[in-house]
């Protein structure tokens, strides 16, 4: 039985760091070989860690920054729930 979900996005953070052990490292690059939920999660959180460490205030194409903006919400959407008017 493999882990579920959210059990990688915790060890995602350390995936991206570069700090998380072999083991696991290669547990979840299987794991998004076959998850793309997970894929698109790496993939914005490894592009938000990479405008961090950039700190250069070169702003986003609009387009993906639209893309990012929109998919950020959705997620946040189905964590919390919509907000209230
Ligand atoms: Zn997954």
């Amino acid at each position: 039985m493999g882990k579920k979900c959210p059990e990688y996005v915790s060890e995602l953070n350390d995936y991206l760091d570069g700090t998380l052990d072999e083991g696991l490292c290669s547990e979840i690059e299987k794991h998004l070989g076959t998850c793309a939920n997970c894929r698109i999660m790496v993939d914005t959180m490894r592009m938000t860690v990479t405008l961090c460490r950039d700190g250069k205030p070169e702003p986003m194409p609009d387009a993906l920054s639209a893309r990012l903006n929109g998919l950020l919400k959705t997620r946040w959407e189905q964590k919390f729930g919509k907000p209230q008017p």
